[in-house]
């Protein structure tokens, strides 16, 4: 990772102006969308526009053609081509053929994309952005930091100050003056302007129409006043029918801004008469950069799916405290690395990919029903390939690959450890490690792991039997989580195998790349899981859950290794998350719980692979519900930790503000205990805890129902 990198990750968490807005509108966000959405079916409405979607970038020449006939019979000129280069000499050489020494645009992503304003800035040709915002960074002489709100990482006293060194001294920071100035200036430049340059957000192939969305109407004056319009449109906009405009203008303002609707939709099917009666210029450029080998890429297809709505920026826990800059790119948040990746070069998304902490909240509200951090480690895959694993990285995976090392090397280190715990935890570690304790304690090595101690646990000779597959933290730190859960499904008349030959799951090398080594985990543990006749596997860790159940199959899908699959598939089946085995053990009187309980109150943190990829939220509140505890519901209770596996040992900086946010949540719900299905999130928060010498507990959904099932 750069250091460059670093550095601006360091400033943008420590710019209370950027962390404080973001933060803001984030929380707002999340409150308008929901209403925006009340009364809809999101998951079908998402699911047409991505089958819409998806089926314009099977189709995405036919549809170019389609697009061009049709609008050029309409009097519009087309032109289309790959190379941004190109694009923009076609804007200049028209520019100049006509004479045009000011252009208005409106707000464009792909002219953004190519760099346009510079270009035609340095031909001397003067280029007013009319969308405030745009407007705003532009004379600020930045990039903007959010795709549908450039300017949103700045403060009214802010823009103040810009508009009074660069437009007119005299401005306060006060936001209806200051939109009133903007007004006021802008119109002279619509007034003057010779051409008139806008993006679209949709292009319907069936008619040659153009489909335009603002909220300050400046799209309207951009494509009407100038004598010129030119349309740039990347070919991802094109739909075939216009049937297909419906699910994405309902989607868009909801998913954007958490509005019913959008201030003005403006739809241009061919050129118009100028006020004078002369005939406008309309000249519509189709920009591929990539986009149709992108759509015929079978992983990166989906982006291909994306309205440009920024909802996943404005529910990513990274990016409201980061905020767009670091992305040092155009296209910013999850979907902006796919897209930086794509559009300017693989090698461009090294550093910016790493800053996605894998929570799923993106997805979880994609109209277009990307699955991007899915992606985001698909991109990590290629460059790892491309680039080569780094050494101790290396080295690293080397030892988990082998797993009599890498459990010798835990044993040796509890020994090691010794002069550095107490009470179970390591406050300070020395050297180039300080950095892992600095803003929370991490869990001593457990003396016996949990493949030890459960041999000494005499189990009661049950019919039936089910393996427990640990994860590394269970067995190496956690090792009473694992005791619990035994004790657990014996009362249920329950077995408990603990398979020797399991290992690390391979989340850690899966989500730095390394997929060879995933696979070598993969194997190993199939090897090891699928050898005892047993109904389920269960695991009381969300992240080895979804490994198991999922990645194994997805890892060998990716690597070709096809004949694999079948036996991932066999586990998959069997595999069962602790929540969801005990909830259904529960429902079928295997277990019952103890009579008239009343155990205070406790709050819950959703983990992100339980919830989001899982889909179990509701199993662990209604057995804690059940066993007598008043669950107070924490804010946020569903946003990540900041755990994110190995994230917060690579980017500190980042996890520690997403920690102390959801202490911040834990504190305030009032109680005393919380509890969480994930040992991952049992180490952050409880470490978080430790390191404020606070007394709130923190402990596993297994520990709190053990002893409450009679
Ligand atoms: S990836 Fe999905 S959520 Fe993000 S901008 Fe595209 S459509 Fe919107």
């Amino acid at each position: 990772m750069e250091t460059k990198f670093r550095e601006s990750i360091k400033q943008a968490v420590h710019n209370p102006n950027l962390t404080g807005a973001l933060g803001r509108f984030s929380e707002a966000y999340r409150i308008s969308r929901q209403k925006a959405y009340e009364g809809y079916d999101f998951e079908a409405l998402r699911t047409r526009i991505a089958e819409r979607k998806s089926h314009a970038a099977s189709h995405l020449d036919e549809l170019a053609d389609l697009f061009t006939k049709n609008a050029e019979t309409r009097g519009t000129k087309v032109f289309r081509t790959n190379d941004p280069a190109k694009v923009r000499e076609y804007i200049l050489n028209l520019a100049r053929e006509n004479g045009v020494k000011s252009v208005v645009k409106s707000k464009s992503m792909a002219s953004e994309e190519i760099h346009l304003n510079k270009h035609l800035e340095l031909a001397g040709i003067e280029v007013g952005e009319t969308d405030l915002g745009e407007w705003i960074i532009q004379l600020a002489g930045q990039t903007p930091s959010h795709m549908v709100m450039p300017a949103i990482h700045m403060t009214k006293e802010e823009v103040a100050t810009v508009f009074n060194e660069q437009v007119e001294k005299g401005q306060n920071p006060d936001i209806p003056k200051l939109v009133k100035f903007a007004r006021g200036k802008m119109r002279a430049k619509f007034l003057n302007a010779e051409m008139g340059i806008t993006g679209a957000n949709i292009a319907v192939a069936e008619t040659g129409t153009l489909v335009i969305v603002t909220n300050e109407g400046n799209a309207r004056l951009v494509t009407t006043l100038p004598p010129i319009h030119v349309a740039i449109v990347g070919l991802e906009k094109l739909m075939e029918k216009f049937d297909d405009v419906v699910p994405v203008l309902t989607a868009l303002p909801k998913s954007a801004t958490g509005q019913l609707l959008t201030s003005y939709v403006s739809m241009i099917s061919g050129s118009v008469p100028n006020t004078d009666g002369t005939e406008k210029q309309l000249h519509i450029i189709l920009m591929d950069n990539r986009r149709t080998e992108m759509s015929q890429d079978p992983k990166f297809k989906q982006a291909m799916q994306c309205i440009r709505c920024a909802s996943c920026l404005n529910v990513c826990p990274v990016f409201r405290l980061v905020g767009g800059h670091v992305f040092g790119k155009v296209y910013t948040g999850g979907i902006g690395t796919i897209l930086t990746a794509w559009f300017d070069a693989l090698k461009a998304s090294d550093d910016i990919q790493s800053l996605c902490i894998q929570c799923g909240n993106c997805t979880e509200v994609c109209p277009g029903k990307i699955d991007i951090p899915g992606l985001i480690l698909e991109l990590r895959r290629r460059l790892a390939v491309e680039k080569g694993q780094p050494l101790l990285q290396k080295a690293i995976f080397s030892v988990v690959n082998n797993r009599r090392l890498f459990h010798s090397m835990l044993r040796a280190a509890s020994l090691m450890q010794k002069p550095l715990q107490k009470d179970g935890f390591i406050r300070h570690l020395p050297f180039f490690l300080s950095e892992m304790t600095e803003f929370r304690s991490v869990p001593a090595i457990a003396e016996t792991p949990l493949r030890d101690a459960l041999k000494k646990i005499q189990q009661p000779a049950c019919k039936e039997k089910i393996a427990f597959y640990a994860g590394c933290l269970i067995d190496f730190a956690y090792p009473e989580m694992g005791e619990a859960l035994v004790k657990i499904l014996n009362k249920a008349g329950i077995e408990v195998i603990f398979p020797e030959g399991q290992t690390c799951c391979g989340a850690p090398a899966r989500y730095s790349g390394a997929y060879e080594v995933a696979a070598q985990n993969a194997n190993d543990n199939i090897e090891a899981l699928l050898t005892d006749n047993v109904t389920y596997v269960v695991s009381a860790c969300p992240t080895c859950t979804v490994a198991l159940k999922h990645e194994f199959i997805s890892t060998f899908e990716s690597l070709g290794q096809t004949n694999a699959l079948p036996r991932a598939r066999e586990l998959a089946d069997k595999v069962i998350d602790f929540s969801s085995l005990v909830k259904k053990l529960v429902d079928e009187g295997r277990l019952k719980f103890k009579e008239g309980q009343q155990l205070g109150k406790i709050t819950y943190h959703d983990s992100c692979h339980l919830k989001r990829t899982l889909h179990v939220s509701q199993q662990p509140r209604d057995l804690l519900t059940r066993a007598g505890y008043e669950v107070a519901e924490m804010y946020e209770a569903d946003m990540c930790c900041g755990m994110g596996g190995s994230y917060s040992l690579k980017l500190p900086e980042i996890s520690a503000p997403i920690l102390e946010r959801k202490l911040t949540n834990i504190k305030n719900s009032g109680a005393l205990i919380a509890v969480m299905d994930c040992p991952g999130c049992v180490m952050q928060i409880r470490g978080g805890l430790d390191h404020h010498k606070s007394t709130i507990k923190v402990e596993h959904t297994v520990q709190r129902l053990a002893d409450e099932l009679g």
